[in-house]
């Protein structure tokens, strides 16, 4: 069993609060413990379950991918999805982190076929670009419970870092856990304004050739702001990890996000 990576633990536990607070209570997070067969994931149990938004710091174990680990099933229980993130792990050597949730608008546009179509550029330009690739769409409705229905849904995923559930959830998977929380954020955002257009009974016309260009991440001439300019400047490190998401979280859950509490 690795080193106990405590400082990635707690990014595993605050992106947990994070996807509880935006998306829903139910769902987990989980990271790869750096150059091993392990994961750490949020598992249950551990006193009352009061959902993801309510975190703690003990209820991110270290198991195997295949959930199996020291100190479960006493008080603590792997996923019953737990392949979700066990195979993508062993398929994708990339990723180092997963987060699986139940996102409302997400569901509804899966559930009636609602495409997202490219209406929209420099407000949102992570989910402009998710728009115009498209997300691949996983048919089963069904918990990912098996290693054969995991490997299934990796298989519609391919080498994207997201995938749509139909009448369940997300999948998104990245080399860091704020990207994959964020991903998962974004395709919710992407989703809601989707949605809320036709649930209007409205419909918004594409964007100019010209601007889905701009904003396709296969276009490698899409141009963007100059090299010393802008997001690009400051380093990731430097912008800080979720910071408005952990001072939401204080805001509305009332816990400081950084004194999280290792006995649940
Ligand atoms: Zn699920």
């Amino acid at each position: 069993m690795a080193e106990d990576d405590k400082e990635l633990r707690k990014q595993v536990a605050i992106a947990s609060r994070v996807i509880g607070l935006e998306i829903g209570s139910t769902g987990h997070v989980s990271a790869r413990v750096p150059g091993t067969d392990e994961m750490y994931v949020r598992c249950r149990g551990g006193g009352a379950e009061a959902g993801l938004r309510y975190t703690n710091l003990h209820h991110i174990r270290q198991v195997d991918f295949d959930g199996e680990g020291p100190g479960l099933g006493k008080r603590h229980f792997a996923p019953g999805e737990t392949p979700v993130h066990g195979e993508l792990y062993r398929a994708r050597p990339d990723i180092g982190a997963v987060v699986h949730a139940h996102p409302y608008y997400t569901l509804l546009c899966g559930v009636t076929g609602l495409q997202f179509r490219p209406i929209f550029g420099g407000y949102a330009p992570a989910e402009a670009a998710m728009a115009i690739r498209g997300v691949p769409e996983y048919s089963r409705a069904a918990t990912v419970t098996d290693k054969q229905m995991a490997n299934d849904m990796l298989e519609v995923m391919g080498d994207r870092d997201l995938v749509l559930l139909k009448g369940h959830g997300i999948v998104t998977a990245a080399p860091t856990v704020s990207r994959a929380v964020s991903l998962a954020l974004q395709i919710e955002h992407l989703a809601k304004i989707t949605w809320e257009i036709a649930a209007a009974g409205l419909r918004a016309p594409d964007m100019s050739r010209q601007d889905i260009d701009r904003y396709d991440p296969n276009n490698p001439n899409r141009g963007g702001p100059a090299p010393g300019r802008g997001r690009q400047a400051v380093p990731a490190e430097e912008r800080g990890w979720m910071v408005g998401h952990i001072h939401r979280l204080e805001e509305t859950v009332g816990l400081p996000s950084w004194e999280l509490d290792e006995d649940g």
